[in-house]
């Protein structure tokens, strides 16, 4: 459980059952990890800080509100959905990926970890009907694409202190992809680094598109 302390350290606020929650994702995550490689097997002695730190950067930005509803579009292993889920137990977290063992996997753990607030279903993005408050992405794809996924995935009605939107997990050079947005889109890129000083969240981004 290397590193775990970093993520009690971030957020002191945990409950007793959260805390226990977070611990428990060790021992889930390496068992299917060894049976399907849902996390590459460098990351996985890193899973605090480069999933479930890297995935709760989205509560340091936006307090999803009891009762509403988040879709993680492409969770693979259920990343940002899982650690999410976890920190928001009032939320409603439908987690989708087209692969159907990733959906295996993160069933696995939402059995094991006990938590009720979350759906894991085997869907291509392109096929979702639902509407959501937001939607949470890691590494899945471009933001005009995520942007085409959305538009048809979001509620109109605002519950949240922020425009309901996409909030995206990105690195590397975003900049070109930010660039092929529409002109009138509302976009907010923020550094990991700010709320997580470690060095692993350089050149780590999360992208707010409101829609
Ligand atoms: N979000 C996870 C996984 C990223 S890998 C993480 O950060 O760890 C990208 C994932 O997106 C893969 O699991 C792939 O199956 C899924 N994916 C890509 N395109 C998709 C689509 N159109 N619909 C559903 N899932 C998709």
């Amino acid at each position: 459980m290397k590193h775990i302390e970093k993520v009690f350290f971030y957020f002191n606020d945990l409950s007793e059952t959260q805390i226990t929650q977070i611990k428990s994702l060790w021992d889930v995550y390496l068992d299917w990890n060894d049976k399907i490689n849902v996390i590459s097997r460098k990351d996985i002695e890193e899973l605090y800080i480069r999933h479930v730190l890297h995935s709760l950067s989205i509560a340091k930005f936006i307090q999803f509100r009891p009762g509403s509803s988040v879709l993680d579009l492409g969770t693979g292993g259920g990343f940002p959905g899982i650690p999410l889920a976890i920190y928001f137990p009032e939320t409603n977290f439908h987690l989708v990926d087209g692969t159907a063992k990733k959906i295996r996997v993160v069933n696995e753990v939402v059995k094991h970890v006990g938590l009720e607030n979350v759906l894991a279903t085997q869907n291509r993005a392109e096929e979702l009907k639902t509407k959501y408050d937001f939607i949470v992405t890691r590494a899945v794809a471009k933001m005009m694409k995520l942007r085409e996924w959305s538009s048809k995935l979001i509620k109109t009605e605002q519950t949240h202190a922020m425009p309901n939107g996409i909030i995206a997990l990105k690195g590397g050079n975003i900049g070109p992809e930010l660039k092929e947005l529409p002109k009138g889109d509302f976009v907010e890129k923020q550094s990991i680094i700010k709320y997580f000083p470690e060095s692993h969240f350089e050149e780590k981004y999360l992208v707010y598109l409101q829609m």
